[in-house]
């Protein structure tokens, strides 16, 4: 058995056998690893309120041979998202970051870029101001992750598309010109793709002293969603409840 002890983000809890629970986990040491908190119902003394979702906590757990789920042992709170004000909006931001990266990222695969990403934006989805931190994590998970096309020039032509409009589909790889546009694609604004370029170079903390609110960069969200779930191969569910916000 390997005992361990490390940073972990808390993505999702399921009822499991009697009083235990089944979490997924978003260590910062060994990635996404499942496991089993035993009598978790009962034991407030182990796990407190440390197993709501998004929870920045410090959890010590043992793997154990053979077997696929970790023996969780204790979660101390390192920052609860609870200690903070909690509206639809926020909850929905907040479990869409959760899916993304229980459906982005395979187990048991180091990830401290993400790992690092997740915290910073966690800090900023606040009551009245989740849109940015929601734009900038979805365009920052998918060029992570690989999936972020180059918004500078068109895929079919290669024409400089700096300071212009970019045209995406749903199907198909990349961005392109308006004359290059495939069927049914939809387009992101120029003002938008400036966002994205200042959203690569900058913090999502600088950023988040700006104004934004639901209407801003708007096309650009969805472009970034629809990248993720492309890659996915599914819908978010969250992405649909952030959407109703
Ligand atoms: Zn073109």
């Amino acid at each position: 058995m390997i005992e361990r002890c490390g940073e972990a983000i808390v993505l999702r809890v399921w009822p499991f056998q009697e009083a235990d629970l089944l979490v997924s986990l978003f260590t910062r040491e060994q990635g996404r690893v499942k496991g089993v908190a035993r009598h978790a119902m009962r034991s407030r003394r182990r796990f407190g309120g440390a197993l709501e979702p998004m929870t920045y906590v410090r959890a010590t757990y043992a793997e154990r041979p053979k077997q696929e789920l970790v023996r969780l042992d204790a979660f101390e709170i390192l920052s609860s998202p609870l200690s903070r004000p909690i509206d639809y909006a926020r909850t929905a931001a907040l479990q869409f970051v959760a899916e993304v990266v229980e459906e982005a990222l395979p187990e048991q695969a180091p990830e401290d870029a993400v790992f690092r990403l997740v915290l910073a934006v966690l800090d900023q989805i606040q009551v009245g101001k989740v849109w940015m931190p929601v734009t900038y994590f979805s365009l920052w998970m998918s060029k992570l992750m690989g999936w972020m096309p180059e918004l500078g020039h068109c895929v079919v032509c290669g024409l400089d598309l700096r300071g212009g409009t970019v045209w995406y589909s749903a199907t198909s790889d990349g961005v392109t010109c308006e004359d290059d546009r495939r069927p049914g694609s939809v387009a992101v604004s120029a003002a938008s793709v400036g966002e994205a370029v200042r959203i690569f170079r900058g913090t999502v903390g600088e950023l988040a002293k700006e104004d934004w609110p639901k209407g801003r960069a708007a096309d650009l969200r969805r472009f970034a969603v629809e990248t993720l779930e492309r890659h996915l191969e599914r819908r978010l569910v969250s992405a649909r409840a952030l959407g109703r916000a």
